[in-house]
């Protein structure tokens, strides 16, 4: 079985803009900071602000040259938190390396922090509390798994790579009693031993590794469920970390790429966007 992203996505997006629709006063708005030329990252920010712009979320945009200070970067996310106008405040990563990608998450006020990147929320999740904002990518690949019907509760999730913006939030969220999905979880690296048997373990294999068709037939047990959450360029097409024409037969479920987790992190963009909008009307 496909597991359809952009379906899921789609209904859920259906579902803000309805809700967006609704309200009255001012809209929602999200802040995008975009330091650079990098292609990739310029894309993203195109999509998410049409993905702004179809469910009635204003965007507002500041783009900046790959050689802006550090100190003028913060100054810009300062007056973003002092906007009321503003509920939400994306930095697109990657920063060039002369800026402090710590520092620049950690300015963001933790209300505005939609990507779930601040250490506030990050801790908030850590300790399972619902008051937070949960980072979208982790936080769309638990509702995908729960509405394609594989509700990873008491199964064995093993997750490949442990980013802050993936892997660990992801681990994190799906162990959770409350706000996650009940599961045994596994975070595994690029130091982990035995990878080939602690994948094939898995009810669950999650792949976040950024390398193309790493996941082979070999790791995955029949029957699993297998979400691809790679996004790697190979001759001009995007492809993911599985090897979707060997693993695809074995599955139970399986993620396309393009097409099953991208979706799933926009929408949860526009969704914890308009979380924060509902609760700063508060
Ligand atoms: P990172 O490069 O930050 O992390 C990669 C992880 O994979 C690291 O933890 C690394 O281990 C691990 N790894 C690397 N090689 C191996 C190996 N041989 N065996 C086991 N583990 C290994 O990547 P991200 O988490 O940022 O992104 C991962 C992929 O997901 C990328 O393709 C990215 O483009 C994509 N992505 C997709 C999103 C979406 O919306 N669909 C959103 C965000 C990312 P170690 O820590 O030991 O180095």
């Amino acid at each position: 079985m496909i597991i359809d992203g952009r379906e899921i996505a789609s209904q859920m997006i259906q579902k803000i803009k309805e809700e967006v629709s609704l309200l009255r006063g001012r809209r929602p708005t999200l802040a995008f900071i975009l330091v650079g030329g990098n292609p990739a990252s310029t894309a993203y920010i195109q999509m998410k602000k049409k993905s702004c712009e179809r469910v009635g979320i204003r965007s507002k945009d500041q783009v900046f040259p790959d050689g802006i200070g550090e100190r003028e970067l913060l100054e810009v996310i300062q007056k973003l938190n002092r906007d009321d106008e503003v509920d939400g405040i994306l930095v697109q990563l990657p920063l060039p390396p002369s800026i402090s990608t710590q520092k620049i998450l950690e300015t963001v006020d933790p209300a505005k922090d939609v990507d779930g990147f601040h250490p506030i929320n990050m801790g908030r999740l850590l300790l399972g509390e619902e008051n937070g904002f949960i980072p979208c990518t982790p936080l769309g690949i638990q509702i995908l798994l729960q509405k394609s019907g594989n509700d990873p509760g008491g199964k064995h999730v093993v997750i490949l790579g442990r980013s802050n913006i993936v892997g660990k939030p992801l681990a994190a969220l799906l162990m959770q009693k409350k706000i996650g999905a009940n599961a045994t979880v596994t975070l595994a690296h690029s130091q982990t031993k035995h990878l080939i048997d602690i994948c094939q373990s898995g009810d669950i294999l999650i792949a976040a590794v950024g390398i193309p068709a790493f996941v082979t037939k070999q790791m995955v047990k029949k029957g699993a469920v297998v979400i691809d959450v790679g996004i790697n360029r190979v001759n001009g097409n995007i492809v993911g970390d599985v090897a979707f024409d060997e693993v695809a037969p074995l599955a139970k479920g399986i993620t396309p790429v393009p097409g099953g987790v991208g979706p799933m992190t926009i929408a949860l963009l526009l969704s914890n966007t308009l979380k924060s909008y509902k609760l700063r009307e508060k």
